[in-house]
């Protein structure tokens, strides 16, 4: 019984080291795949839930690692907020998503499409981070207007995000509360900040329509919204009977597989010419 246990432990340290030395080679490559041209962006489609206009896409980073392959953004992103990489990082997906939505609106006529693009906590804290994420704004030629940033609750706990968020918005910026619903739930930030879009978690989807509490907790943050004067973006929506189930609680926009995958931008451009996705 000892030694299975001994065994035990050896095994799972084992583990345990392995997991933290692939973390230690990850953050340093990570560091460089900026500048290594590993990064792309992949943008997933924003429809109009009755109807299936496309309004705009969400801006998802990619990194391509030269030996792994694919790392998901869960596993990258949190490693770049502990490095600080996500602030070059942070800045370069929001210019390249600002300079293709100038190229997609050209495209369609100057149709107001918009572009969402997710900001860390990270960056939030960053000295002039107001006035750098403008800047790169008007530097990729975009309309500020047209620029929907989305910030979790998370980040408005850990910091007092309103100057940032007031700031920005006076400039026509727009701002969407992710992941809604989630762990760091309090209403209290919808009375101080200025968002205008609530994006219901994937996780509550996914039990639509069948589960009672999922259904309930969508229902809930469609009323609130509905009585602040809010927009809701339902999140993974994978099947007709979710879209179905939105719709008849009347949350009009969302995104997921049923309607588009992340997919390139050149997709993106092939999709926008083709018009509507259902
Ligand atoms: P998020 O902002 O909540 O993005 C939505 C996630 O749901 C994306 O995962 C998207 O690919 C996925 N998704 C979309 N439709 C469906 C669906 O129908 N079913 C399912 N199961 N999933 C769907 P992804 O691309 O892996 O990104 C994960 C998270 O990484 C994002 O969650 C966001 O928090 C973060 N992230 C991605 N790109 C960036 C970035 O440029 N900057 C920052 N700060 N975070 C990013
Ligand atoms: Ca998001
Ligand atoms: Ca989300
Ligand atoms: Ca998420």
């Amino acid at each position: 019984a000892k030694n299975a246990g001994r065994g035990r432990v050896e095994v799972f340290d084992e583990d345990a080291s392995k997991h933290s030395l692939g973390r230690l080679e990850l953050r340093s490559d990570l560091s460089q795949a900026l500048a290594r041209n590993e990064l792309t962006i992949h943008y997933q489609p924003i429809v109009e839930l009755d109807g299936g206009q496309v309004v705009g896409f969400e801006a998802l980073c990619r990194w391509t690692h030269p030996r792994r392959g694919p790392i998901p953004p869960d596993e990258f992103i949190p490693l770049a907020e502990e490095t600080g990489a996500i602030v070059g990082i942070g800045e370069w997906v929001l210019g390249e998503a600002c300079r293709r939505l100038v190229e997609w609106q050209r495209l369609r006529g100057n149709e107001h499409l918009r572009i969402s693009v997710n900001l860390s906590p990270v960056q939030l804290a960053q000295p002039d981070a107001a006035a750098r994420t403008l800047d790169v704004i008007t530097a990729a030629g975009a309309v500020p207007s047209d620029v929907w940033l989305e910030i979790t609750e998370h980040s408005s706990i850990r910091q007092d995000v309103t100057g940032f968020v007031t700031a920005l918005r006076a400039a026509g910026v727009h701002f969407a509360l992710d992941d809604f619903g989630m762990a760091y739930s309090n209403l209290s930030h919808l009375k101080r900040l200025p968002v205008e879009i609530l994006k219901i978690d994937k996780s509550f989807v996914a039990g639509l329509p069948a589960k009672d509490t999922d259904r309930g907790i969508v229902r809930a943050v469609l009323a609130i919204a509905d009585s602040l004067g809010l927009t809701v973006v339902a999140e993974g929506i994978e099947s007709a009977d979710q879209r179905a189930e939105l719709l008849a609680l009347n949350c009009r926009q969302g995104q997921g597989y049923l309607f588009s995958r992340p997919i390139t931008p050149e997709a993106a451009t092939a999709l926008l010419r083709a018009g509507t996705l259902i």
